[in-house]
């Protein structure tokens, strides 16, 4: 049985047990794929950038880039000298304390590309630092992960500038695919790794590690720092640097470890010159130390607030509210919505469960969202009985008095009684039987394509 499952999916068999390759009869082929790149690695990076956030709550927690560095410096990972601020003056004498003639001065917040951004300067004086630290923090920065709105700065990192000679990316992440822990690193450093991926497919590498007990095996460390090019003087540090980083994974039940650039400086050390800590929130309870280093500054105020209420919600760019009831069908719900040439506002599953109390909620949150111009209610009465639900919208709209059309559909056990509620509610509820209609209907009260 699990013969013939090997040999009709052999890729099945690499994910479940990457040390059984040798072993399987499709072993010359999966040893060429085992080392390519994988879309679900890079799948998992981008999943952990939009600051995760599943059905079942929050199930990420990112760590600011000093907080990362800082279990990096105690598990032997290099990084640069330098010190958290929260005002000027502090960043100033930070500088000063670090000596040298060149700093950087880095926003913290939850987002990569803050380079780009102008959230990270480089400065010639003290009276620089003082100028970059005065102008970043207090305010909030804006990067193409951040979304839209930016993040709000409240704390800047100064470091001592290093002498870059190369960049490179390297990660560590829990690759579900695969089952076991993999490195992802590349020789294109400082840019997104998607970008690379997209691009030049073939300049990533990705080696899983057969366990995640038994350190960082030789061979694993001779083909990253292969595909890196490093010199062979720098293998030894190289070593301890990979061990580092899963000795920093594992203590703090992280999910991703990510560091962008890793850098050769000009003297020929390795540095983590950036870092990125993604802890895995299920295992929290564990580590009430970096618990408290939450900064819920760096969410979505929204979605905060629907964490509070127990609605799994996740803000999106679009103006069409949406509220579901089940992930699968929310997912389904937006991707008809796209389809009909509309955008979602938000990503909303009320639950299996869909209590009035809960409808409400989901009611203020759609009226505290400025860019909602419909809202699409689109419940499949399994558990829940559809007349139920409708007592619970009706008294949602009483209560929320939502200033946008609200289209219903209303499918499953007990429907027909639950439309005949809103149409009598005297409420303005379009109620609409067919799911593709409603969809179309709600694009269409949004004042989108359809
Ligand atoms: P982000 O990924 O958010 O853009 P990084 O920490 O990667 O932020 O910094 C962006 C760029 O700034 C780096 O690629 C590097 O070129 C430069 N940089 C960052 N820190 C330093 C430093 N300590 N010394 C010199 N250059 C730095
Ligand atoms: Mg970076």
């Amino acid at each position: 049985m699990t013969r013939t499952r090997y040999a009709r999916f052999p890729d099945q068999a690499n994910r479940a047990h990457p040390q059984a390759v040798a072993l399987t009869p499709t072993a010359v082929s999966e040893r060429r794929s085992i080392f390519e790149p994988r879309l679900a690695s890079l799948t998992q990076i981008g999943e952990n950038r939009l600051a995760a956030r599943t059905h079942h709550g929050t199930v990420s927690m990112n760590l600011h880039e000093y907080q990362a560095k800082a279990i990096f410096a105690r598990m032997g990972v290099p990084i640069p000298s330098g010190s958290v601020a929260h005002s000027p003056d502090e960043a100033v004498a930070i500088a000063q304390k670090l000596g040298g003639a060149l700093w950087v001065v880095k926003a913290q917040i939850h987002a990569g590309g803050r380079g780009k951004a102008g959230g990270v300067k480089l400065c010639r004086s003290p009276a620089e630092v003082r100028a970059a630290a005065l102008a970043l923090i207090g305010t909030r920065l804006r990067t193409h992960q951040s979304g839209p709105d930016g993040l709000p700065v409240s704390a800047v990192l100064v470091e001592g500038g290093s002498a870059i000679a190369r960049e490179f990316y390297l990660s560590l992440l829990v690759d579900r695919s695969r089952e076991c822990l993999s490195f992802i690193a590349s020789p294109d450093g400082g840019v997104e790794i998607e970008t690379v991926a997209e691009e030049h497919p073939d300049r990533i590498v990705t080696v899983p590690l057969p366990s995640a007990a038994s350190g960082v095996p030789g061979y694993v460390v001779r083909i990253l720092a292969g595909r890196l090019g490093l010199p062979r003087d720098l293998f030894p540090s190289f070593e301890k640097l990979l061990a580092g980083l899963q000795e920093s994974l594992l203590t703090t039940d992280a999910s991703l470890i990510e560091i962008n650039p890793l850098i050769m400086t000009e003297s020929g050390t390795l540095i983590a010159l950036d870092a990125k800590v993604t802890l895995d929130d299920n295992a929290l309870f564990r580590h009430p130390d970096l618990a408290a280093l939450d900064d819920p500054s760096q969410r979505n105020p929204a979605e905060e607030e629907a964490e509070r209420a127990g609605l799994n919600y996740v803000a999106l760019d679009g103006d069409i509210a949406c509220m579901v009831n089940g992930a699968g069908l929310a997912m389904a719900t937006m991707d008809l919505i796209q389809l009909k040439g509309g955008q979602p506002a938000n990503f909303l599953d009320v639950g299996g469960d869909a209590t009035a109390g809960r409808v409400t909620q989901a009611f203020h949150l759609f009226r505290s969202n400025p860019k909602v111009r419909a809202i699409f209610v689109n419940i499949f009465g399994g558990i829940v009985r559809c007349d139920l639900i409708a007592e619970g919208l009706i008294t949602a709209m009483r209560e929320a008095a939502p200033k946008v059309p609200v289209i219903v559909r209303l499918e499953g056990t007990r429907a027909e009684e639950g439309r005949h509620l809103l149409s009598q509610s005297g409420l303005p509820i379009e109620a609409i039987a067919g799911l593709a209609e409603a969809a179309e209907r709600a694009v269409q009260a949004a004042g989108g394509a359809a």
